[in-house]
């Protein structure tokens, strides 16, 4: 199979998301073409981005003339203006860009932008609630929705499983969670093994089933 991952991208809606999407992308190397109407937002990101042009991206014509059609991927991260989301991801499906990733900012709108042909729906808003609830209520330092039901979140070892090695601690069983590195302090992370003893002050990753996840890191 093709590997995509390095072709150009188009990106369409330079807000935060869009913006710091673009830059990114240029930054690992990726060219980009960067669309937005508001000719004061691509002024500000000129000489930053590899190519970035003024347009409506709910005008076909435009779109072609841009040579839009070319790119392999695209996304539109254009969210507040759901007509103009709607409109330019209907227009990319139209072009037939194999890779459309789009963003949403409701579960609706999520639903009708898969509907018309993006391959990928991306909820960033909603995904950095739910992140930082985990982080606000808990004792997590980060946490990762990694599939609907499936989490890895950077945690501290529970009382309970410090000074024992891990292949002795039932966790697995317990509680359906995995150990997957640890990170002691002033070190690195490093993979976990059955012998791996945990100590107080340690940072480790664990990944399992949300709620199993969610529960692991309650334990004082
Ligand atoms: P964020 O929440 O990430 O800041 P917004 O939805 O507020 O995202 O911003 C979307 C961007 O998309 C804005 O910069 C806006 O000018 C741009 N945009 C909206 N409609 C169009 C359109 N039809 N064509 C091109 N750019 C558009």
């Amino acid at each position: 199979m093709a590997d995509h991952k390095s072709d150009p991208v188009v990106v369409i809606g330079l807000g935060r998301f869009g913006t710091s999407l673009a830059l990114e992308l240029t930054r690992r190397g990726t060219e980009v073409l960067a669309i937005d109407h508001r000719p004061k937002i691509t002024q500000s990101l000129a000489g930053r981005i590899t190519q970035i042009a003024t347009a409506d991206a709910t005008d076909m014509e435009a779109l072609r003339q841009l040579g839009v059609p070319d790119f392999y991927q695209a996304v539109i991260a254009v969210g507040s203006d759901i007509e103009a989301s709607i409109l330019a991801t209907s227009l990319l499906a139209e072009l037939e860009i194999n890779d459309i990733w789009a963003k949403a900012v409701s579960t609706q709108h999520g639903r009708i932008l898969s509907r018309i042909g993006a391959h990928h729906v991306v909820f960033p808003e909603h995904d950095m609630g739910e992140r930082v609830a985990h982080l606000v209520s808990g004792r997590m330092l980060d946490y990762m929705q990694v599939d609907e039901n499936f989490a890895l979140a950077k945690t501290t070892p529970p009382k309970e499983y410090v000074g024992i090695p891990l292949g002795r601690s039932n966790l697995r069983r317990k509680y359906g969670v995995t150990i997957v590195a640890v990170k002691p302090p002033g070190e690195e992370f490093t993979y976990a093994t059955a012998d791996t003893e945990l100590t107080y002050g340690d940072v480790i990753l664990v990944s399992g089933r949300t709620e199993q996840v969610e529960r692991f890191a309650e334990l004082p």
